[in-house]
């Protein structure tokens, strides 16, 4: 048993989707199910901390046999204990200990410390949530854009100098095939920032025109995405970056991604309110449509 002490060295943000790796850990979960770690990965996981995009559908394979990555998500190390996904003690990036992908395989898979294995994502699926993905993106500083006049006090700007709703209101971001999930709390945390949640009703009709109109522009001027790696590793800072016909946009982010925004045919939203728990609740749904 050896666990390591770097993160996982991860290649899915150059857009990989196969490679060969060496197996450095492997152990059994409570429930049977074998947890692999790998030296580098294709395999985007989920990250507990921020789940906005889940586990790609990967396989590992050895000369003799394939068994499917039934789940992959986020671990960490001390270098004593292997933690994963929501039994991580500390937050990402802390001194001293290695976050890893784990690869969840099922509990009739075995696999050998030191192996030699290929695993390949599914291109398919990746594809359909990188072009999601993508499109959140746009979504969200499209909303910001058309909201930027309501706000009566200053907040930090977004990516392209607007007043960043989207980071002021988030509550989750779920990245679907060829789509996403917004919501945003409206609540008085909200109003005290300066944002006038009790009018928004009224404008929401012509803010979801405004904003579908933005993004058919956006998605008009075909401009380059990439994803800006400051490192290999697991923990190592990443960016979107769209080049936008007002400027180059660049927001921090683990996800995958689309190359360009002429892979897109059509990015649209549908926003709604709703009540949770007597707060106000705007949910922006996102569709991406791909050639
Ligand atoms: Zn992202």
């Amino acid at each position: 048993m050896t666990l390591p002490l770097r993160d996982t060295s991860i290649s899915y943000a150059k857009g990989a989707v196969g490679g060969s790796a060496t197996v450095i850990h492997t152990q059994r979960l409570e429930d049977g199910t074998l947890a692999v770690l790998l030296d580098e990965t294709p395999c985007h996981p989920l990250d507990v901390g921020w789940p906005d995009q889940g586990s790609d559908q990967a396989t590992i394979r050895t000369r003799d046999i394939a068994f499917d990555v039934i789940d992959c998500v986020v671990g960490a190390s001390d270098g004593q204990t292997l933690y994963v996904g929501a039994d991580v003690p500390v937050r990402r990036g802390a001194e001293g200990w290695a976050f890893v992908v784990v690869h969840i395989l099922p509990a009739d898979a075995e696999l050998k410390e030191g192996a030699e294995v290929r695993i390949d994502v599914e291109q398919s699926y990746r594809a359909a949530l990188s072009a999601g993905h993508t499109g959140c993106h746009l979504a969200s500083l499209a909303l910001n854009q058309v909201l930027a006049d309501q706000w009566t006090k200053e907040v930090r700007p977004d990516a392209l100098g607007n007043p960043d709703f989207d980071g002021a209101a988030i509550e989750s971001s779920t990245i679907l095939e060829y789509g996403s999930r917004d919501v945003y709390r409206l609540g008085k945390s909200l109003r005290k920032k300066g944002f006038p949640t009790e009018s928004l009703a009224a404008h929401l009709p012509a803010l979801q025109d405004a904003l579908n109109q933005q993004l058919v522009q956006w998605v008009a001027s075909g401009g380059e995405v990439r994803i800006e790696s400051h490192g290999e590793f697991l923990t190592d800072l990443r960016e979107w970056v769209c080049e936008l016909p007002s400027g180059t946009a660049r927001i921090p982010c683990g996800g995958t991604h689309l190359r360009s925004l002429s892979q897109l045919t059509t990015v649209a939203v549908g926003l709604e309110l709703s009540e949770e728990n007597g707060a106000l609740q705007l949910t922006m749904e996102t569709a991406a449509v791909t050639l």
